[in-house]
């Protein structure tokens, strides 16, 4: 437990908003169009080869820059081009559970601050946000390499034991962890904790809006450890 939570740090794509919503599955799928339509790959090859990408990068984007040198910028414009509203809409209870966390809240993302702020904004929780570290600022490093974690944490000017993370990937939390951070596992990646990855994991919550129980269990727990 740290002796102070100054910073929160959340991902953005299915942490703050649930999978069920569909819109990671249309960014997936521009990310395939481009694939096909920018580097004429076969339709067939596409999948196998971002799950390869993602696997050995973290992300589609990482394997498409080292082995295809693509212009990041043309294809973030590309595969967040999406009417989010289709998708996401204003979370109210969201809204009230960050406005209650004293700790400064941060969005640490793979994806463009631009597509971060659409969503926010969307999400109607815009305001709660002090920084959006993407994967610009990150020098087109993405999680999980350590070393997009050692930038973020020297981008806000913490150590890692002042910060919590959540995230809806286990292999995004492992990094956070060796840095000292307390970690949270939204979403029921249950499989990846059974095959061992629970050492990672200090909590897992179904919904991020439990975030705010989960920072009063460590608030209290602080408070009665100093008394
Ligand atoms: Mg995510």
């Amino acid at each position: 437990m740290p002796k102070t939570l100054k910073y929160i740090l959340f991902d953005l794509d299915e942490t703050l908003y649930p999978s069920r919503s569909g819109l990671m599955a249309e960014i997936g799928r521009l990310m395939s169009r481009y694939m096909e339509e920018r580097l004429g790959m076969s339709p067939t090859e596409v999948p196998t080869l971002r799950e390869h990408y993602y696997r050995m990068y973290g992300t589609t984007m990482g394997g498409l820059q080292i082995h295809h040198g693509i212009d990041p910028e043309d294809y973030l414009a590309y595969v967040h081009d999406i009417p989010l509203e289709d998708y996401i809409g204003p979370n109210d209870k969201l809204d009230r559970v960050l406005a209650e966390i004293e700790a400064e809240k941060v969005v640490f993302t793979n994806a463009s601050k631009e597509h971060a702020r659409r969503v926010l904004k969307t999400l109607g929780i815009e305001r709660h946000f002090s920084h959006i570290i993407d994967v610009r600022a990150l020098g087109c490093i993405s999680k999980p390499d350590p070393e997009a974690f050692r930038r973020a944490l020297e981008i806000l000017g913490v150590k890692g034991d002042e910060c919590l993370i959540v995230d809806d990937r286990v292999l995004n939390l492992a990094p956070a962890k060796e840095l000292g951070m307390i970690t949270v596992l939204v979403g029921s990646e249950k499989t990846a904790l059974r095959q061992g990855h629970s050492k990672d994991v200090d909590f897992v919550i179904g919904e991020v809006e439990e975030i705010g129980k989960v920072v009063r269990r460590l608030t209290s727990q602080a408070l009665s450890s100093d008394g």
